[in-house]
């Protein structure tokens, strides 16, 4: 059986199945209070989307009936995006979602969808996936699509196949309405891929941890410049920012008491005005409701909450193995630029993570740090440790990130 008939056909079997016969009275029929929207060109989109990549399963098997009812809530309350992409869930993810939302109008829900920069190695590949893709979601056209995940080792494939020119036909041809690219390489890389081309969006890794400790602030800077919207994807830092110290926690009891971690985290990443959808990944209907009811009753972060986000990256960042307080006084000195506190905030992190997933967003997030910054650049002149007020012995430091790094990258 070929890959994509045994993806059809698992999903086909999947628990509930026969559920959409379309005759019950849905949540879309009744009155319900609406998510906060914003204008992307030509469209309104819900501040809150769900993310495909972590949908309720039930052993190797979509859920069905859970995914059913997340959806119908959120479609009701007007948070109408779903984003997928080739390789979510095992290549489970576009059939599951297409066969749910097959039931609502074309019109009334916003789907997006990736090319998998790392699949294509010819010209036609693009096209090729992209019509595999249409089919497995059972549409007519992606409203928003995306070159997936430019980084150092996908640019190559993105650029000699001119993966831009293939997109901008089938947007030409009203199959695509929006062409954007998401992102994971360094600073430069982003200047770069923004001035190549005209897009309509981009995605990116934003929350209040990578902004404080390492370099989302920059990433938003060069979409703001370049006045390119953000699609933000991993808001809660892979589920870093709902798992927070206790210290993190007692403040944010103390000085947010109607946040939940969650929603601190997703209404910090809305106080960015560039910023049209968030998608957070959901495997469940009560996270759905939580984030959904976030943007219903949506405030905006006051001056002082945006304080408070600062003061929890900063405790994340001090309670690590690394007792580096981000500071920056290394880097007036360092004649190679190392990006020290960021490099020491991402080994804290992981070091502190419980999640599943920390060894692959370590080494994911090291990847994507400006590499003449990276650690193996430094040339041990010791000129750093003088000026950390720590104390701490930088450039030994350096190079036991980079052992665990090795270690890491071996646990992919
Ligand atoms: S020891 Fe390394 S990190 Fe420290 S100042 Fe010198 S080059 Fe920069
Ligand atoms: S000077 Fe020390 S504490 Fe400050 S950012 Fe550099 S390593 Fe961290």
């Amino acid at each position: 059986m070929k890959r994509r008939d045994f993806i059809i056909n698992s999903a086909l079997t999947l628990t509930g199945a026969a559920l959409f016969s379309g005759c019950k009275k849905t949540e879309t029929q009744k009155a319900q209070a609406q998510v906060e929207k914003r204008k992307f060109m030509d469209i309104k989109t819900p501040l809150i989307s769900l993310g495909c990549m972590r949908l309720p399963m039930r052993g190797d098997k979509v859920d069905m009936v859970e995914l059913d009812k997340m959806v119908e809530y959120a479609m009701a309350r007007g948070a109408n995006y779903f984003d997928t992409a080739y390789m979510y869930v095992d290549g489970k993810s576009e059939i599951a979602i297409g066969e749910i939302l097959k039931k609502y109008p074309r019109e009334s829900f916003i789907l997006a969808d990736k090319c998998p920069a790392y699949l294509v190695n010819k010209r036609e590949d693009s096209r090729k996936l992209f019509e595999e893709q249409l089919k497995k979601c059972q549409v007519e056209y992606f409203d928003n699509y995306m070159v997936h995940n430019i980084n150092h080792n996908t640019i190559s494939n993105y650029r000699n196949n001119d993966m831009y020119g293939e997109l901008l036909k089938l947007k030409k041809e009203g199959k695509i309405k929006h062409l954007g690219f998401s992102f994971h390489g360094d600073p430069n890389m982003l200047r770069e891929v923004i001035k190549e081309h005209k897009w309509d969006f981009c995605q990116l890794q934003i929350n209040y941890l990578d902004w404080e400790v390492v370099n989302a602030d920059e990433l938003y800077k060069i979409a703001q410049e370049a006045k390119v919207p953000v699609i933000v994807m991993e808001p809660l830092r892979g589920g870093v920012l709902c798992d927070l110290p206790q210290k993190a926690k007692e403040l944010l009891k103390q000085e947010c008491p109607n946040d939940t971690q969650a929603s601190f985290g997703l209404r910090w990443v809305a106080s960015k005005p560039l910023v049209f959808t968030i998608l957070s990944g959901m495997s469940n209907f009560q996270q759905l409701k939580e984030n959904v009811d976030t943007f219903v009753n949506y405030k905006k972060m006051s001056e002082k909450e945006l304080e408070v986000a600062k003061k929890i990256a900063g405790i994340i960042q001090s309670q690590g193995a690394i007792a580096c307080t981000a500071c920056k006084y290394c880097m007036e000195v360092c004649p190679r630029g190392i990006n020290i506190p960021a490099i020491f905030g991402l080994y804290n992190v992981y070091k502190g993570s419980k999640q599943k997933n920390r060894n692959f967003m370590f080494v994911y997030n090291y990847n994507a740090l400006d590499e003449s910054t990276k650690a193996d650049k430094c040339i041990d002149c010791g000129l750093c440790s003088k000026n950390c007020p720590q104390n701490l012995s930088i450039p030994k430091l350096l190079k036991e990130v980079e052992k665990e790094l090795e270690i890491a990258k071996k646990e992919v």
